[in-house]
């Protein structure tokens, strides 16, 4: 059996660390048994307010209703630079990392605060006014943060979409939330590749009518076409503006932005998050997860399009001063060893990315990421998906030499900032487990009707109390809040995720609830299953998802991905289902093992077993919208190669 092993804090880092255990158990107990003293406290120290809140907080989540902090008057963009001028003004806020390696900036607090005055005065000329949305299709260059923040400046809601999606997925956003302004580039440049986001923005404007303003940043200098009164380029409109602008006195309930979900389970819905409530939980998070101090550099390797992105690269760090680091490239470019690199190149101190990165970099083996040092490093993150066991130790050992503590980051779009996740000076670790709920966060395991489940068990992962950065909406469509979120389960927050709690009281998400199978009666969850897969060392990559099974219900269909370079053979079939036999037990062993070239995923990397299942149970007519898909070929390939029941 794979023994999941445990990561006690270590003294060095418990010493030196914000938070410890007896910290994280006073606060937590005082977060849950005096929400107001414990609320208030935090929103004062974390957040400059230009007038108090009338109502620290008020919900009824029968209703789907959640406030904070109403009456509150606050800036995001005010919180997020110009508080810090004063003392400083010369520190970086950014760095920026180019593609390609020889490019790279710094941009202080000062300069930013130059950028976003300017930008913000520019969108009021071209008539945007406080609540308009605008729409920001960029490319990972400080612009795109400088648009984010000078629309929070001057109270638009932006909605950022992000760079890799195709004109019809940029055009029902665009139409969804009716934003008027676009800002965009001409390309963005990724692995080498350039991106024709400028062409893009055309094509989606055919249907579009509305939109009445283009901002274009100049990145390549590329070939676009132009129209003239609506296209302008934002170095000639940024040029000779004031900084003069004063920061919009926002309510703490006003909307800060709309973003849509990556689609992995359905339609995108366009996620709406207000000002107060959202800053303070990604900027509390932001220092208590990543335990950041003064001085460090952090880097989220998300990008801006994704929540994450705005959380953990723009909102939580600069609220906090802090330096965040923006990568505009990929992984595996120019090989892959370049996020060590670019590790070593800005002494970066802490790292926060994806499961879907971890394993495609393992494919690669040990070789790129020890040609490098890392010596900076001291915590590492993950987010995004369940991070099996195996895909965790190769993190531990492997990037952080067995010496930087991994957070292990549960949450959503929807909840705003992370929810459910180690701290690193309190949280002994388990690899695979996000383990324990962050400050207020009340998490609940529900059964089939609906009850809560004590100790330890199995069931779906429902939150019982509001927190500030919840989700207050979907933009345009309020009842498909209602819906999707606080009917099912009247009174909580509904996940969607299933989560195990072991003994410990730490949460293991399993997966979506609709992803969990049930064979004969045992309720698999799909993480557990292809965690074992991935254990062994030919396997890269597994998704396993359920098919309607005459004798057992429903039957495991898997989906493997290969190592790079190897020929799967039948003998490696029988291996597998010996080690999910050995793992798991012989009930959760795949009846049907197809090999996989790639998987289908979302472009934030997340595998859409939604389509893999169509392909499983061959309703194939019917794969639902795969507007999001990383690579639509993928899919071709895996109806092809169908496995018949
Ligand atoms: P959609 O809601 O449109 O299907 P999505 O849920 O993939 O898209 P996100 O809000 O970006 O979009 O992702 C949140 C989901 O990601 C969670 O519900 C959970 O399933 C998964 N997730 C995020 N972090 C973790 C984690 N640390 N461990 C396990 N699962 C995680
Ligand atoms: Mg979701």
């Amino acid at each position: 059996m794979y023994e999941i092993s445990l990561h006690p804090v270590p003294d060095a880092v418990r010493k030196q660390a914000l938070i410890d255990n007896d910290a994280y158990q006073r606060l937590y107990q005082q977060s849950v048994e005096q929400p107001e003293l414990f609320w208030s406290e935090q929103a004062t120290s974390f957040l400059t307010w230009f007038q108090p809140w009338e109502q620290l907080h008020r919900s009824d989540l029968k209703k789907g209703e959640a406030e904070w902090f109403k009456g509150g008057k606050l800036n995001v963009a005010y919180n997020c630079i110009d508080r810090h001028l004063e003392q400083r003004g010369e520190q970086v806020a950014i760095i920026w990392e180019g593609d390609n390696p020889s490019e790279s900036a710094q941009i202080t607090y000062r300069k930013l605060h130059s950028h976003v005055t300017r930008l913000a005065n520019v969108l009021k000329s071209r008539g945007v006014k406080k609540g308009d949305r605008v729409c920001i299709y960029m490319p990972m260059i400080p612009e795109a943060a400088y648009a984010m923040l000078a629309c929070a400046r001057i109270g638009a809601v932006h909605s950022v979409v992000f760079g890799g999606f195709s004109p019809d997925a940029l055009r029902d956003r665009i139409l969804d939330a009716d934003c008027r302004t676009v800002i965009t580039a001409d390309e963005g440049v990724r692995g080498g590749k350039y991106v024709p986001l400028k062409q893009n923005v055309d094509k989606a404007l055919k249907d579009c009518p509305n939109v009445s303003s283009v901002l274009v940043v100049q990145r390549t200098e590329g070939k676009i076409d132009w129209q003239e009164g609506r296209d302008l380029w934002y170095h000639e409109a940024l040029h000779g503006v004031s900084e003069d602008c004063p920061p919009e006195w926002m309510d703490a309930e006003d909307p800060l932005f709309i973003l849509y979900t990556s689609g992995s389970t359905g339609k995108p819905k366009g996620v709406l998050h207000t000002t107060g409530g959202y800053l303070l939980g990604a900027a509390m998070t932001h220092k208590y997860v990543f335990d950041y101090k003064d001085g460090e550099i952090f880097w989220c390797t998300a990008d801006v399009g994704w929540v994450t992105g705005h959380s953990y690269i723009v909102y939580g760090p600069l609220a906090n001063a802090a330096t965040t680091l923006m990568f505009e490239g990929v992984p595996n470019y120019p090989d892959a060893s370049r996020f060590w690199q670019v590790i070593d190149k800005h002494q970066v101190n802490i790292f926060y990315t994806a499961p879907t990165a971890i394993r495609a970099l393992m494919r690669e083996g040990e070789a790129p990421v020890k040609r490098t040092s890392r010596s900076s490093l001291r915590l590492l993150g993950s987010v995004g998906e369940p991070i099996n066991p195996e895909a965790w130790e190769w993190y531990y050992n492997v990037v952080g030499d067995c010496r930087c503590p991994i957070v292990d980051t549960w949450w959503q779009t929807e909840t705003g900032s992370i929810l459910i996740t180690p701290l690193p000076g309190a949280t002994a670790l388990k690899p695979g487990s996000a383990t324990r709920p962050f400050f207020g966060v009340q998490p609940v395991l529900l059964d089939e009707k609906g009850k809560e489940i004590e100790g330890a068990g199995s069931g779906v992962l429902a939150i019982k109390a509001s927190w500030p950065s919840q989700i207050r909406s979907v933009y345009g469509d309020h009842k498909r809040m209602i819906d999707t979120y606080f009917s099912a389960y009247p009174g909580y927050y509904f996940t969607g995720d299933g989560a195990r709690r072991d003994e410990d009281g730490y949460y293991w998400i399993t997966g979506r609830v609709d992803d969990v199978i049930n064979v004969s009666g045992h309720r698999i969850g799909t993480a557990e299953v292809e965690s074992a897969l991935v254990l062994h060392d030919a396997v890269a990559e597994a998704a396993v998802v359920g098919y309607p099974h005459d004798l057992k219900g429903q039957g495991i269909y898997a989906f493997v991905t290969p190592m790079k370079g190897l020929e799967p053979t039948e003998e490696l079939k029988k291996e597998l289902l010996a080690l999910v036999s050995k793992e798991i037990g012989s009930f959760a062993k795949p009846e049907l093992i197809q090999w996989a070239p790639g998987l289908p995923k979302t472009r934030s990397g997340k595998i859409m077993r939604r389509i893999l299942r169509k392909i499983a149970c061959n309703e194939l007519e019917n794969l639902g919208d795969t507007s999001t898909l990383a690579d639509p070929s993928v899919v071709q390939n895996l109806i092809d190669k169908r496995l018949n029941q």
